[in-house]
């Protein structure tokens, strides 16, 4: 039993100040309340530990590294970095797939995510041959998570097709499952590699509209699951393009009028919307998770999120690529993109809330918890696991802020700086900016790079 004593915590109803959590030796709360004696005092205001509900662990290795543009030629796009992307993907073994999963996901845990879902089609030996464990490589991000002390959310890919109506090519051969019983063996192989740790579960998904085929991919969807599903769709002008010629119609009205879309459903970027197609995925109760730093370093475009909010759509949030980690710069970009096209500030709100720190917070953590299988939405009750990030109440700002202000000043104001520590399951992970396991994990992240050359 341990019991921690916080200038304040958060709550779904706003903060309460010196409050004193209690956690078990399963670091599941036991109480909140306001004890003083026997207690760790912390001087910080403890949130809810973020969910990044998107990754691709193996592209932290080319963060960064993507930003010389040739001259004189007319285009780099996403499409260019993609090629890129491929060619990293190419050659990473199993230990170093784990060797950078876990140096990400160590300063994830830096940035206060607690809980991560890895959107995970690197499947197969460089060959392109099955490994003898076909969830090999879905077993070293589990055991990247459980070195790094976040939690996962193993989304194994259903990845079939090299693009609308095409096979797929050489150098997408490490994802591909020629068949959904392939898939399915893939994703029993999965769940046995989540069952090594206990703050790793299962998700599963489709890459993207053209990485399966139209057949394929209603029978995946038909056969229902009750783990959460993900998809990338619509994230690029090109693949809307494709759509219309390949398959008749826009991807996300080909997936409303396909597919029964719900509440289970998370559709990773979905960029470009028509009016019907942002209607219809407010309507289905369907997600979508948002990677605004990796959205604008690939020039995707910008959701509109004014539209989906105000008929009562749900986000998360993701980093994808892994340009950036913060959680709270994700929030910025976001409403700022939407402040900018739409000349008004008010873009983080609706009519149940007015302050734009709550709301951001309100919806990136409901639904990126969703997105990970978990249906709970107190921020913290007794009886679940304790995982919270927490800010520091000395750094100027917040030690002079009242508390009506508190929120929207960590989430507007804040640089990661701030951040005191990051709990998982009761325990520091990061205290003090110094993850418990730097220097070891740091090191072999070096090495690896160095080995495969990538920066
Ligand atoms: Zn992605």
């Amino acid at each position: 039993m341990k019991k921690y004593r916080f200038k304040g915590i958060l709550q779904n109803e706003g903060w309460i100040e010196n409050a004193t959590i209690s956690v078990d030796d399963a670091g599941l709360i036991s109480s909140i309340s306001s004890e003083s004696q026997n207690v760790e005092q912390v001087a910080g205001y403890a949130l809810p530990g973020f969910q990044n509900a998107h990754s691709h662990a193996f592209q932290y290795a080319m963060a960064g590294i993507a930003e010389r543009h040739q001259a004189g030629k007319e285009a780099d796009d996403f499409w260019s970095w993609r090629e890129a992307m491929y060619q990293l993907a190419l050659t990473m073994s199993p230990d170093d797939l784990e060797a950078v999963a876990t140096m990400l996901y160590a300063e994830m845990a830096r940035h206060g995510y607690t809980q991560v879902a890895e959107f995970h089609y690197l499947h197969h030996d460089i060959d392109g041959k099955p490994y003898a464990n076909l969830a090999e490589h879905g077993e070293r991000l589990v055991s990247a998570a459980q070195k790094a002390g976040i939690k996962i959310t193993l989304v194994p890919m259903f990845y079939q097709r090299g693009g609308f109506g095409l096979d797929p090519q050489p150098r997408q051969r490490r994802f591909i499952s020629k068949t959904i019983e392939d898939y399915d063996k893939l994703l029993t192989a999965s769940k046995q590699a989540t069952s090594h740790y206990s703050g790793a579960n299962l998700g599963y998904g489709v890459h993207s509209l053209r990485a399966a085929t139209p057949d394929d991919f209603v029978r995946l969807l038909e056969e229902k699951r009750t783990i959460p599903f993900h998809i990338h769709i619509a994230e690029q002008l090109k693949e809307i393009e494709d759509s219309i010629s390949y398959l008749k119609k826009r991807p996300v009205q080909w997936l409303l009028d396909n597919v029964n879309i719900d509440d289970n459903c998370h559709l990773v970027h979905a960029t470009h919307l028509i009016e019907e197609e942002i209607k219809g995925i407010a309507n289905s109760g369907a997600n979508v998770v948002l990677c605004p730093s990796t959205e604008g370093n690939l020039g995707d475009g910008i959701f509109p999120l004014k539209q989906f909010q105000s008929l009562g759509g749900k986000w998360s949030i993701g980093t994808d690529s892994h340009i950036g980690l913060n959680p709270l710069e994700e929030l910025r970009i976001l409403d700022y993109g939407q402040r900018l096209t739409s000349h008004n500030r008010n873009t983080f709100t609706d009519k149940n809330e007015n302050d734009s720190g709550t709301y951001a917070i309100k919806q990136s953590q409901i639904t990126g918890r969703k997105a990970m299988g978990n249906t709970n939405i107190k921020y913290f009750a007794v009886g679940q696991p304790f995982d919270a990030v927490v800010y520091d109440a000395n750094t100027a700002l917040l030690a002079a802020c009242s508390i009506d202000n508190l929120l929207s000043t960590i989430v507007y104001a804040s640089d990661s700086t701030w951040v005191l520590g990051t709990m998982v399951d009761g325990k520091w992970v990061v205290k003090d900016q110094n993850h418990s396991q730097k220097e070891k994990i740091t090191l072999k992240f070096k090495e690896t790079i160095q080995k495969l050359k990538v920066r």
